[in-house]
């Protein structure tokens, strides 16, 4: 078995001792005689794999008692309508920060609802740096305002949350949950889709104060009203069962194999800075974002010639480290460094670029 390093921004890799339990418990999952993906999700081994799942949630992200949990479909992409369908109904008024594709998609989905605010936006620089925000230029009776925490395309993160007072704070977390500690308490709903570090694709986490439930317009359909999924305990409809155990897998990994969330986020920034300190030496490469807003799960860089990067992709490639192509809207090259890519990796990309500016020098 060859197994290769997997730099994509998502589905991405899963850590190996998950995968391998997994594995061990295909055909018979703790003695039921059946794989999860077999099971009715109605049986109690199911829900018992449910419960654990969100209670290692709760215990991982330290989520108080006054957020509800959902296990949700339709990724993140969803959630651009649903947070609108059930926020957006006081004022109809939202404000949003556009940092990349992820926020302004959030923004031009809203505003099929209502009136979809921009109160900052990097847009003028190819979103290569987090705006500075004026909170007088926030709206006091906006229903939400909403932010993208980590900008998975264009590699920037927020390392300030804005004072967004009475305001809740919406966040689409999608690449950087669990890559470090978050103070749940600061936002009214926090959102991911699990294909980039929680497990595989398929299953939507949405955390929401429960004070912003049931506050959804008359005609929202079912499925896409929360009260909906909170009363059914995510339950309403048949859940994406396998993603959510992997998920408790993943969970309990970091949970019990890295030490919980603190550990993992001096794991995330030391892969960070190894990558991130060789392109700042190095005379071929250079990292495409300002230094302070750089994101620790995504890292784009460029030689300054589109040939040498698709060179440098391919090379790479069969060397055994993959998926490295930037996004098509930025170019370069991209690496994404989630919580399941292990140090060596990182290591082994950085060895690959600097042989690779050597010889192309
Ligand atoms: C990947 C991603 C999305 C889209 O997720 P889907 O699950 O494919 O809808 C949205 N926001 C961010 C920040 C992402 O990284």
């Amino acid at each position: 078995m060859n197994r290769v390093y997997n730099f994509s921004a998502g589905p991405s890799m899963l850590p190996e001792p998950v995968l391998r339990r997994a594995a061990a418990e295909m055909l018979d999952y703790e003695g039921s005689g059946q794989s999860v993906m077999e099971m009715s999700h109605r049986s109690k081994v199911f829900e018992g794999i449910m419960n654990r799942t969100e209670q290692l949630l709760r215990e991982v992200m330290d989520i108080p008692p006054e957020y509800r949990v959902l296990f949700l479909q339709g990724g993140a992409s969803l959630q651009f309508a649903m947070v609108p369908l059930n926020l957006m109904t006081g004022s109809k008024k939202a404000d949003f920060v556009l940092t990349g594709q992820w926020a302004t998609k959030a923004q031009k989905e809203a505003a099929r609802f209502g009136e979809a605010l921009v109160v900052g936006s990097s847009k003028d620089e190819t979103f290569s740096y987090i705006p500075e925000l004026d909170p007088k230029a926030f709206h006091a009776d906006a229903d939400y305002f909403h932010i993208c925490l980590n900008n998975t395309i264009y590699g920037t993160r927020f390392t300030k949350l804005p004072e967004t007072g009475e305001v809740p704070l919406v966040a689409d977390i999608s690449s950087c949950i669990l890559s470090e500690p978050l103070d749940v308490r600061r936002f009214g709903l926090l959102f991911a889709g699990a294909q980039k570090n929680m497990g595989p694709a398929g299953l939507t986490v949405v955390i929401v104060r429960d004070d912003l439930v049931g506050r959804a317009a008359e005609n929202t359909p079912t499925m896409l009203n929360y009260q909906t999924h909170v009363d059914n305990g995510s339950m309403f409809n048949t859940p994406p069962c396998y993603s959510i155990y992997m998920c408790m897998l993943v969970l309990e990994w970091i949970r019990d194999e890295i030490g919980g969330l603190g550990e993992m986020k001096k794991r995330n920034e030391e892969k960070a800075a190894l990558l991130y300190d060789f392109l700042d030496q190095s005379r071929m490469f250079r990292g495409t974002v300002r230094k302070q807003d750089r994101s620790l799960m995504n890292v784009p860089f460029v030689t300054g010639s589109a040939e040498l990067d698709a060179k440098c992709v391919k090379e790479a490639a069969a060397a055994g480290l993959v998926n490295l192509k930037g996004h098509r809207s930025v170019g370069g090259l991209r690496a994404s460094i989630y919580n399941a890519m292990p140090r060596e990796g990182v290591q082994r990309l950085v060895e690959f670029l600097a042989a690779f500016e050597k010889a192309n020098a």
